[in-house]
């Protein structure tokens, strides 16, 4: 199929980009990517009048380190550059281990990281990362500019806090400290695909082994990543044994409202996302020095 007509523009700023978006701000999408939008307009899910083609625009496709120590992801960096920068495989692994369950190469290459949080597929693995990761968006509109935790961002399947009108210009993410271990495990119909569940953990360790920070985000078990909001009380100052983390994970395959699709049921989802949890945090563990076996 093919796209309804749109008016098309490519912008060569930021400042530019959103003087065209204030045009017709409930009518004009922009193009990141396109590896969601573009199926999207030819499926005729969304018409609207006027597309703003972010490709051109200069200073979005950046990676670097903020004067307080956080890694800014501008909007057009491409998924890929999240397995192959060494910056992000040192400091963000679970980026990395993330990026390499997005979709496949070409799509990887195309596909930007603005453009995964933008659109805010439930089942997709940037959100939960991102969210597991506790990111700051940084949104810029006609009235300046507004950090939004991912917290605050992530309101529902494919709807965010980004207004019409509004420019997702990056994402700030604070590298965990030193003794900390992440892992990123997913469960698809084949590599490739749509989570059907996955969880991202992260985990500090204290210098005897213990914990004292971890942080769970499920991707496909509900409108927005699932944050188990009571993850440290539960688990700090314990050590990261199987047991601990067998009972987690039971607590989150309780808490998780999973939808059925045809791909899989929601009970199957839930369970999958209680044990998701458990290993995923076993090997955030392992990663932070820990053996354990969950
Ligand atoms: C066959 C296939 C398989 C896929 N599999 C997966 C998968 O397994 N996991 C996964 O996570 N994704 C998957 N995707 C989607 C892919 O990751 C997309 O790249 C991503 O969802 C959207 O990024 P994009 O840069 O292509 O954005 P686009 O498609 O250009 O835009 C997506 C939406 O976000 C909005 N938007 C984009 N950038 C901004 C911005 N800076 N500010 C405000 N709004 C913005 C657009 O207006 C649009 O509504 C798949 C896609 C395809 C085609």
């Amino acid at each position: 199929m093919k796209p309804p007509p749109f008016d098309y523009s490519a912008p060569r700023s930021v400042a530019e980009a959103l003087e065209l978006l204030q045009q017709a701000p409930d009518d004009t999408s922009v193009l990141a990517g396109g590896q969601s939008l573009v199926p999207v307009l030819n499926m005729r899910l969304a018409q609207p009048r006027a597309l703003v083609d972010l490709n051109r625009v200069e200073g979005l496709d950046g990676i670097e380190t903020t004067p307080e120590g956080r890694i800014r992801f501008g909007s057009m960096v491409r998924q890929r550059r999240l397995e192959s920068e060494p910056l992000v495989r040192d400091r963000l692994p679970l980026l990395t281990d993330a990026a390499d369950h997005i979709a496949h190469l070409a799509i990887r290459t195309r596909g930007t990281v603005g453009g995964s949080l933008a659109h805010a597929d439930p089942s997709a693995e940037l959100p939960a990362a991102v969210s597991a990761l506790d990111g700051r968006m940084l949104v810029r509109g006609p009235d300046g500019d507004r950090t939004i935790p991912a917290g605050d961002f992530f309101l529902g399947p494919l709807t965010t806090a980004i207004e019409p009108g509004e420019l997702l210009v990056a994402v700030e993410l604070e590298p965990p400290p030193p003794g900390s271990g992440s892992a990123f495990l997913e469960v698809a119909r084949t590599h490739g695909a749509f989570a059907l569940a996955a969880a991202a953990a992260v985990l500090h360790l204290d210098h005897g082994g213990r914990i004292d920070h971890a942080r769970v985000a499920l991707a496909g078990v509900g409108g927005v990543p699932y944050v188990p909001a009571w993850l440290d009380e539960v688990t700090a100052g314990e050590a990261p044994d199987g047991a601990l983390l067998r009972r987690v994970g039971e607590r989150v395959a309780d808490e998780v409202e999973p939808f059925d699709d045809v791909h899989a049921t929601a009970k199957y989802r839930k369970r999958v996302a209680g044990v998701l949890t458990s290993r995923a945090l076993a090997a955030a563990a392992y990663s932070a020095g820990e053996r354990v076996a969950a």
